[in-house]
């Protein structure tokens, strides 16, 4: 049996698998459970998984917790402490590693990348077949490369991050910054006639995307992520102007489209234990 953990910002989800049947889905709360109690838990529910495959929204590194900004963590050294003590082999990886690695198998191709905008903005890139990770597994953040100063300071300490205008959370501190009290969605701010709001996140979302194929000229750059999810007139808008921020080779042949999995990087943490660099 595999054990697939999803380790989000509001969620942890776990799904037991049998050969290639889920048989058991569980869910609870990062900043309430512990990770480590929680695997804990569900190995001692379920006593024949062998691999353990966590898609973490943080920084890891060689099996270690770097930072988890809402996530509670237990344990740093996961892998050490869960092989240790249970039969098990455990993989973790950043979660758009994950959802990057369900993607390539999902297209059947070697040159992709995962763009998912949500909460934040996070980016997974496979190059000829392997993760591109950087030197302390890091590369692809592509949240936090310098944008355009802002009058508050992202998670990270900075005040310029593209993540402050492309992300759910950057709307929602720019909301703040206004003193607006309405819902943060793109059609309440239009509605309302926050209009630049929405301007400056369609601006830096197309700087993001541009950035993405510029830098790594993938074949295929999957879009997902809940702000991607809840505005389906997103993936028009960005293949009409997306000409403007982009080399033009870069863009050739390139399919730019919206991910048709539920929950990629669940589905990449069953991955993890097959893939090797
Ligand atoms: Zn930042």
């Amino acid at each position: 049996m595999n054990l697939a953990i999803d380790a989000g910002g509001t969620n942890l989800r776990a799904e037991i698998w049998n050969d290639h049947t889920c048989i058991a889905k569980k869910e609870a709360k990062s900043v309430e459970t512990g990770l480590y109690a929680w695997i804990e838990t569900l190995l001692g529910e379920f006593k024949d998984v062998r691999s353990v495959g966590i898609s973490f929204a943080g920084q890891v590194q060689n099996g270690i917790i770097v930072s988890a900004p809402n996530i509670l963590i237990d344990k740093h050294d996961i892998k050490k402490v869960v092989e240790a003590k249970y039969e098990v082999t455990l993989n973790i990886d950043n979660d758009l590693n994950c959802a990057v690695l369900a993607e390539a198998k999902e297209f059947g191709i070697q040159n992709i990348c995962a763009l998912y905008v949500g909460t934040g903005i996070g980016l997974g890139a496979i190059e000829r077949g392997v993760l591109i990770r950087g030197f302390k597994n890091v590369a692809t953040e592509i949240g936090h490369i310098p944008y355009k100063k802002a009058p508050f300071l992202c998670g990270c300490g900075r005040n310029n991050c593209l993540e402050l205008y492309a992300s759910g959370s950057g709307i929602a501190k720019w909301m703040e910054h206004k003193k607006l009290l309405c819902d943060t969605s793109l059609q309440e701010l239009e509605r309302t006639g926050e209009r630049e709001i929405v301007d400056m996140f369609h601006e830096a979302l197309l700087s993001a995307i541009g950035t993405t194929l510029t830098l790594f000229n993938p074949q295929v750059l999957v879009l997902g992520g809940g702000i991607i999810d809840a505005n389906p007139y997103l993936e028009s808008f960005i293949l009409k102007d997306i000409k403007n921020y982009t080399l033009s080779n870069s863009l050739e042949n390139v399919t730019i489209c919206k991910s048709k999995i539920k929950n990629a990087p669940i589905k990449g943490a069953l991955l993890l234990k097959d893939y090797n660099d």
